[in-house]
């Protein structure tokens, strides 16, 4: 991360088995990046960088107007406080974390992965209507940054969301801890409301399919 929209192939993306299966390094990196396109996270890079959040900054493989020149699998799993919520409302970061898991040699800013790698537990595909909830996510993050006084407001929340969001994921044997956790977090996205009206929608989509 960060990442832009324009992903290339997703051909393994119709495995939906848990038998093995041989995946090449850029094969993973490509279903990484096309999977953070379908959610539409993109969005939500886009306000974090046009409001300096870059992950990127100071990195060596950055290039001025070319992006990444050392795309890995390291950077590819991370996921940043704003990108760990969503993919935890969407009901999706056990599975990415799952597959991300499976991964061997994940670095910082680099990767020791192998060229080929077996794996069990598949990406599976993300719903399309899913992208617009990152859309709303973004509008709101960038409305959230220009009504706050505080410079890097967003900034800020990102990394209490990433803190909490962590603590979460590690809490799941102690359920007041949880409870208490869910509280925090709701009151730091409480200003996410095309994001909750989004959300709400879409989950009750879901609930009418029966799914
Ligand atoms: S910190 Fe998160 S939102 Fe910001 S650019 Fe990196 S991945 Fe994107
Ligand atoms: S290697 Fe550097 S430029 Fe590339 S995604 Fe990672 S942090 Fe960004």
């Amino acid at each position: 991360m960060p990442f832009s929209a324009n992903s290339t192939s997703d051909r393994l993306s119709g495995a939906a088995s848990r038998s093995k299966t041989v995946m090449s390094r850029n094969d993973i990196i490509e279903i990484g990046l096309k999977r953070l396109n379908d959610l539409g996270s993109h969005h939500i890079c886009h306000v974090c960088i046009s409001n300096s959040g870059s992950c990127c900054r100071n990195c060596v493989h950055l290039r001025d107007g070319l992006g990444c020149q050392k795309r890995n699998t390291s950077c590819t799993a991370w996921l940043c406080g704003f990108h760990k919520y969503f993919m935890y409302e969407m009901n999706f970061l056990d599975d990415w974390n799952a597959f991300w898991d499976q991964i061997p040699g994940q670095d910082y800013r680099e990767d020791y992965t192998p060229e080929l790698v077996s794996v069990t537990q598949p990406l599976p595909q993300a719903d399309p209507a899913i992208a617009r909830l990152g859309e709303a996510l973004a509008a709101d993050l960038q409305e959230i940054e220009r009504s706050n006084i505080a410079i890097g407001f967003i900034l800020t929340l990102r990394e209490k969301l990433d803190k909490y969001m962590d603590q979460l994921l590690h809490s799941r044997l102690d359920y007041k801890k949880q409870l208490r956790l869910q509280r925090k977090i709701k009151s730091l996205t409480i200003g996410f409301s095309r994001f909750h009206r989004e959300l709400n929608q879409y989950r009750e989509t879901l609930a009418d399919q029966g799914t």
